[in-house]
């Protein structure tokens, strides 16, 4: 089975995607985990993405794909988290899907306000010390959302793999709701 998870910043991709790579025994493929780490490294490539990711906007795509393509097995299913971010990266990665025999089974939209993402993104500032939970980044982080990524909702519905859910109970109660539909 492959996944991928949509949703704004903070609506909890990361958490439900961990959860679901382990009961599925899937890899769990984050874009974002993959570009913090290269972030970490004393390169010219390091340092231009580190200063992408505290304005908030998105990296090209040309180094997400880097980071993401050796991790495409297509022997044990993946849930993607992060990617893809716009229209244009939706149908590069269904190219290079395709290519390799692999298709997306379902998208999982977790659906929350801005409120509630904002909240949850400076309560988790405090604890997990990313760069990129700040008021600033994140007002930007969603500006993008909505631009660039929202889009895809509609795009993944006409194809019928669009499944939504409510992005605003406990984690627990999320995951089953997912599993409910998907199981
Ligand atoms: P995330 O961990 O998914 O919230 O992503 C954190 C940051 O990584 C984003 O704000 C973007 O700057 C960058 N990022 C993650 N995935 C992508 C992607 N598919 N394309 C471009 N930028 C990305």
């Amino acid at each position: 089975m492959n996944l991928v998870i949509l949703g704004a910043p903070g609506s909890g991709k990361g958490t439900q995607a961990k959860l679901l790579a382990d009961h599925f025994g899937l890899t769990h493929i984050s874009s974002g985990a993959l570009l913090r780490e290269e972030s970490q490294k004393d390169t010219p490539q390091g340092k231009i993405i580190k200063q992408i990711l505290d304005s908030g906007d998105l990296v090209s795509f040309d180094l997400v794909l880097q980071s993401i393509q050796s991790k495409l097995n297509p022997d044990t299913g993946f849930v993607l988290d992060g990617t893809p971010r716009d229209l244009e990266q939706a149908r590069q990665l269904e190219l290079l899907l395709t290519k390799r025999g692999i298709v997306i089974d379902k998208v999982i939209f977790l659906e929350l306000s801005d409120d509630i993402s904002l909240e949850r993104l400076l309560k988790r500032a405090k604890t997990e010390g990313r760069s990129d939970d700040n008021e600033a980044t994140i007002n930007e982080r969603l500006q993008v959302y909505h631009q660039q990524t929202e889009p895809l909702i509609q795009y993944y519905k006409n194809q019928n793999k669009l499944l939504s859910i409510d992005g605003r109970p406990d984690i627990d109660t999320i995951f089953q709701d997912i599993l409910k539909h998907i199981g």
